[in-house]
């Protein structure tokens, strides 16, 4: 049954992929939707018009999560669109070419930390200070979308990225604890192998037959698991890891 909220939700990369299917489905649910993306703004106005189409209420605002700046002012944008957030989906993140460890350079640990972890820290800081009680907020979820890499390590693939999850994961462990008293669950999503153009052409095809249920997920299959944990039938979930990957 669905039930409808009154709420405002901020899903960092929704321009596309999972992100796009979530900001679409929360939409559906009645939240007001802040769709973040980073370059492709013609991909979030289709979001947006969507949504619209549908009577809901959404908004693009392009920041790359990697720049704290950017953050900011997209936090800022949030304020005076809503007065508040009740609700952050952390799901940007990069996943850069295959290859070993070896062949890896500094500048894509950067990279792929800077946007998949420190944005992510970044944006949940922000959210904790608007959410908290402690700061005279009414509470709040956080969902971080994660991936089964950070307990399977990607071996010869992108062993970085896989790390990248792994630190999430354990922000959310630490964080769900911190926050707790304070009106906040912080959850992660872990999926497995889902059908966005993150993969590089073929993977999706090479790797379902190695999936338990010998398929590649579907995006509304995440973000089905995202809006359950948002949602106040999870409402004792915090800290958790959730995976959502076909048996992996
Ligand atoms: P995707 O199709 O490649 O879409 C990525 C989205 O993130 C786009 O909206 C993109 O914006 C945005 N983005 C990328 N870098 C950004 C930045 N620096 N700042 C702001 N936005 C940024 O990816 P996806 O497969 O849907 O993945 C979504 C999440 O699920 C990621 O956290 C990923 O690690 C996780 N995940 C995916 C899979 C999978 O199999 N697909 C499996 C496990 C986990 P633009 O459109 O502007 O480029």
């Amino acid at each position: 049954m669905i039930k409808y909220v009154n709420k405002v939700v901020l899903i960092t990369g929704s321009s596309r992929g999972i992100g796009a299917a979530t900001a679409i489905m929360a939409a559906e649910q009645g939240y007001k939707v802040c769709v973040n993306y980073h370059s492709n703004a013609a991909a979030a106005t289709e979001v947006v018009n969507q949504i619209e189409d549908n009577g809901g209420t959404a908004y693009a605002i392009q920041a790359d999560v990697a720049n704290e700046s950017e953050v900011l002012q997209m936090f800022k944008k949030v304020d005076e669109l809503f007065g508040g957030l009740d609700a952050l989906v952390n799901n940007a993140a990069i996943l850069e070419q295959h290859m070993r460890l070896e062949e890896m350079d500094v500048s894509r640990f950067k990279r792929v930390f800077n946007a998949n972890v420190i944005g992510s820290f970044v944006c949940m800081r922000e959210a904790v200070k608007r959410m908290s009680t402690r700061f005279g907020g009414s509470g709040g979820a956080i969902v971080n979308v994660s991936s089964i890499a950070a307990s399977l390590g990607s071996a010869n693939e992108y062993v970085d990225y896989a790390a990248s999850k792994a630190a999430l994961d354990t922000m959310t462990v630490g964080l769900a604890k911190e926050v707790a008293v304070d009106g906040i669950r912080v959850n992660s999503v872990r999926p497995g192998t889902i059908k966005t153009e993150i993969h590089e052409a073929g993977r999706v095809e090479r790797v379902s037959p190695s999936i338990p249920m010998q398929r590649a997920g579907e995006v509304e299959e995440i973000a089905a698991a995202i809006l359950w944990l948002l949602s106040n039938d999870a409402s004792y979930m915090t800290g958790s890891l959730m995976d959502v990957s076909g048996g992996r």
